[in-house]
């Protein structure tokens, strides 16, 4: 038998074809028919499989603590949910129904989170849901969604062979999102005219493969991007139409951009002026300019400037809406778009309506019919939930799918608020996850190829995953649980479904109309076609395809449908370095592991590449620190402190070290988590936190 899917990792969605031998031995290819990928897979595609057929870490029934010094016990998916209502009933009745949140992840279908964000706020009467995705995309959201009116990705990924110059900013996409990566490198080896200017700290697989990289000081992206906003400005590069007949606010950004010359720009960046004038003149001069970014311009104090600073040099050049042109935040998870479009945040109703708009608000609850008015404030967003777990403002957290102890800033205090909550659900597929540690219910979920349901990629394409394998055990699909509680708290009427596909339908009727519409997907409909891109109303069946690229019109969503360019100031409020902490700890993902392991680490083969955490720092830095290649160093900020081994390199800046994400706890006696470093400080409007700049210090232990 062989089944068409998606791969669950990343936000590139490449097609898998997943073939079943008759004695159930599973093997894994690129699916050539998918759009997304051509048959390509990278090292993590290549052994998904893997994760499903060795389920020694499978969770496999539910489980539940009666008091937080007993044991978890065996029960059975009826006492288990029923006791869960009873003490969500009990806290709503009590506290408000904002004393329960649930705390979700964009490895979650598009049926999940929509049934959640529907149970929550639509019959629980909270807004209190929010998504790991609130760690990696949210600044992105709130950029697009005040340059271009709604978080809307313009491009799509057959931009790549339109574009000749790339810019790729805080992003590194050669390790974090391969295949997409590698079709830039064939269309640059094809045309070597194409142009890549790589923007980052350190020197990574994207900067050596670029033509242009600018090693800037962390936190100085929006100094850069103003100089060269500058340099389009004064060397003539501005679309004086488009700007005039398309955009508002070029007056203002201009004297934001003429406030400081190129020449202290470069100084600020730790750059040379003669590169970010090479950059200026490629990106100037481009026919399809490209940018692309990820957590280098979301995860910061001034995530949300960073983004506009960035979509600003599309807006004045109107490199926008027209082949190979565009910003193109690229997506780290595989449906985090997907949770995003059915209003999986705690300021969001699905098709990108938003709680604080009272029209929308009556949209969603007349559809809904739920016993409960729509709260018009924001829930609690990802950091914020764990800071009111602490204080004792939130009773009872719900988590899905997500490893909050290793994966959120401050990890000592997420793991202090969830000791001291009163009740926490962790409902995921894999014993692995530490926070399962902390549980009072355990629920089992099913896993990918377990379950059905859908994902929209980077690209807005959406894709179907069939269901392939039984869950083992009493392992349930996620879908499934949450309606199942929702009927033990009542509201049966409403979640009274009994496939995936029904979710899906009801979800796609109440985008009708928006701007997000996808009354025409059906589940028939993706498996006859494999994958459509939003907007995909009811007329859209005719072409079968969709929506490749927004904004062709060069109107957008906006009140008066122009966009917005915004001046913005250059400033990072991230936490000082200084005497006690001189350097800045920067954080990300390393090629072959995945968020927090609990499914890369399964497989041996990935953990060949780099085997255990490190800290890569400049040799000048070690050489004061009296630090030698592979000596285990103490890594101190304000927080706390981690032990692992240090690795010199030039490829990190003097004055940055860099640590991997991914490992949890403890490894051999020592702690190494490397959010035991980075803090709760987050982007005022996106909410989304400072990963990338944290002061710290570092001495051999
Ligand atoms: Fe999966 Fe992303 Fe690799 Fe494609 S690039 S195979 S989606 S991890």
């Amino acid at each position: 038998m062989t089944h068409q899917t998606t791969c669950c990792y990343c936000g590139v969605g490449c097609g898998i074809v997943v073939k079943q031998e008759p004695n159930g031995r599973l093997t894994v290819e690129g699916d050539k028919e998918h759009p997304s990928n051509r048959g390509m897979l990278c090292s993590k595609g290549m052994n998904l499989h893997y994760t499903v057929m060795d389920g020694s870490d499978r969770l496999l029934y539910p489980q539940m603590r009666f008091g937080r010094s007993m044991p978890l016990q065996r029960v059975g998916w009826d006492t288990a949910l029923e006791r869960t209502a009873a003490i969500f009933k009990t806290f709503i009745q009590k506290y408000g129904p904002d004393s329960v949140a649930f705390y979700v992840s964009g490895q979650c279908l598009t049926e999940e989170y929509y049934l959640v964000n529907k149970l929550i706020k639509g019959f629980i009467g909270s807004n209190n849901i929010d998504t790991n995705s609130r760690l990696c995309m949210s600044s992105a959201v709130v950029g697009y969604k005040l340059s271009l009116g709604e978080d809307s990705v313009p491009v799509c990924y057959d931009d790549i062979e339109e574009a000749d110059v790339f810019f790729v900013q805080g992003a590194n996409p050669a390790w974090c999102h391969p295949i997409l990566w590698r079709r830039i490198e064939a269309h640059k080896t094809a045309n070597p005219h194409v142009k890549i200017i790589c923007v980052d700290p350190r020197r990574t697989d994207t900067a050596r493969s670029s033509d242009l990289h600018l090693p800037i000081r962390p936190g100085t992206d929006i100094v850069l991007n103003n100089a060269i906003g500058r340099l389009l400005i004064e060397n003539g590069f501005v679309d004086a139409d488009f700007v005039l007949d398309h955009t508002d606010g070029f007056a203002a950004y201009r004297e934001q951009v003429m406030q400081r010359t190129v020449e202290e720009a470069a100084d600020l960046c730790g750059v040379e002026a003669e590169a970010i004038q090479q950059a200026a003149a490629w990106i100037g001069r481009a026919n399809g300019f490209l940018s692309l970014w990820t957590m280098g311009l979301n995860q910061s104090v001034v995530g949300v400037n960073k983004n506009l600073s960035l979509i600003n040099l599309h807006l004045i050049t109107g490199k926008i809406g027209t082949p190979g042109n565009g910003p193109f935040s690229l997506t780290g998870q595989p449906n985090a778009m997907g949770g995003r479009e059915v209003g999986g945040l705690a300021t969001s109703l699905p098709a990108h309506r938003e709680v604080t708009n009272a029209t929308h608000r009556a949209e969603v609850e007349a559809f809904w019919q739920g016993p409960v008015n729509i709260a018009p404030k924001p829930g609690l967003t990802a950091t914020e939930m764990f800071e009111a777990l602490a204080k004792d403002e939130l009773k009872a957290i719900w988590i899905i799918n997500t490893n909050p102890m290793v994966s959120m800033p401050d990890a000592n205090a997420v793991e202090k608020a969830l000791k001291k909550a009163r009740f926490v659900v962790v409902q995921d597929v894999s014993s692995r996850a530490d926070t399962v540690a902390f549980a009072d219910v355990v629920l089992p979920a099913a896993a990918w190829l377990e379950k059905e349901g859908t994902m929209t990629n980077a690209e807005r394409r959406i894709s179907y995953l069939p269901k392939v394998l039984d869950a083992p055990g009493e392992a349930l699909p996620d879908a499934e649980i949450i309606w199942r509680f929702a009927q033990k708290m009542g509201f049966g009427e409403s979640f009274n479904y009994t496939c995936a596909s029904e979710v899906y339908q009801e979800y796609t009727r109440i985008t009708a109309g928006t701007n997000i519409d996808v009354t025409g997907v059906s589940y028939e409909l993706l498996k006859k076609h494999r994958t459509v891109q939003w907007p995909f109303p009811e007329q859209s069946k005719e072409n079968g395809v969709g929506t490749k690229r927004l904004f062709a019109d060069h109107r957008f969503y906006t009140a008066n449908g122009r966009a917005q360019i915004h001046a913005v100031p250059d400033g990072n409020a991230s936490e000082p370095t200084d005497e006690d902490f001189p350097l800045v700890l920067t954080t990300g993902r390393i090629r072959d592991q995945w968020h927090t392991m609990t499914k890369t680490g399964r497989v041996a083969k990935l953990g060949q590449h780099i085997p255990e955490p490190l800290l890569q720092i400049h040799p000048n830095d070690a050489r004061i620190r009296g630090i030698r290649e592979g000596q285990l160093v103490l890594v101190q900020g304000r927080r706390g402190e981690v032990r692992v081994k240090a690795q010199l390199t030039e490829d990190v800046r003097p004055g940055l070290c860099f640590m991997p994400m991914h490992w949890g706890k403890i490894l051999n006696n020592n702690q190494v988590r490397a959010n035991n470093l980075t803090n709760a400080l987050v982007d005022p409007r996106s909410k989304e936190p400072d990963f990338k700049f944290t002061a710290v210090e570092v001495k051999p232990y």
